[in-house]
């Protein structure tokens, strides 16, 4: 797909425009200015291989407040503007509540990146980082010989010392996010599989009444 200047967007056909819009997704789209908008983003960004990869995987809409959305593509719900002050009493922070970070923060996963360099999900912890640290973290594994499944945690939960996990139980803290689900699931299965056991074991040994 050739870029054209973002200038001359407005001769553009639906049907140029959507070429035009290469590997950003337009496919929520329906009307030539959201079009446009997608074109504008997609024309900003760096042609090379890494950039492109990830405006494919980004969000491509144009939040209320005017700036792009820095979630990820296809999500249901956008993720709060990393740019703009949260709703409310700006810079206050409710009790035991940090802000969403700011797009200028560091990811709290990679530490290398800012948030708003890549798409991010928004936790359900309410924490903010990167998707594809995410993912990596998740893929990843556990550090050492022993099985262990720390490495699903939110980073920013685990330093804030929310230790509510209990062995076996729905409750783990464990990174969630639909666009996880397909990797974290099979973690998760085989977490509560590794508990199954180890309990039929302690009973086993009589050690669990
Ligand atoms: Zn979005
Ligand atoms: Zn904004
Ligand atoms: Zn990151
Ligand atoms: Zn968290």
């Amino acid at each position: 797909a050739v870029l054209a200047p973002a200038g001359k967007s407005g001769d553009m056909s639906v049907r140029e425009l959507r070429r035009a819009c290469g590997a950003a997704d337009a496919s929520w789209c329906v009307d030539k200015k959201e079009l446009r908008g997608v074109f504008r983003i997609a024309g900003g960004v760096c042609r090379a291989g890494e950039c492109q990869s990830r405006l494919e995987g980004s969000c491509t809409k144009t939040l209320s407040c005017g700036h792009p959305c820095g979630g990820v593509r296809g999500e249901a719900t956008c993720l709060p503007c990393l740019r703009c002050a949260p709703p409310g009493d700006a810079g206050a922070t409710r009790e035991g509540k940090r802000p969403p970070p700011t797009a200028d923060d560091p990811c709290a996963i990679c530490y290398v990146d800012p948030m708003g360099a890549a798409p991010a999900i928004l936790l359900g912890c309410g924490h903010v980082v990167h998707r594809r640290c995410a993912i990596d973290k998740i893929r990843a594994g556990w550090p050492g010989p022993a099985i262990s499944f720390n490495h699903l945690r939110c980073p920013l939960c685990g330093a804030s010392g929310g230790e509510a996990e209990e062995v076996g139980s729905r409750q783990f803290p464990a990174m969630r996010h639909g666009s996880l689900d397909e990797e974290i699931q099979p973690v998760l299965a085989l977490r509560d599989a590794v508990m199954r056991r180890g309990r039929r074991r302690l009973l086993a040994e009589g050690n669990v009444a």
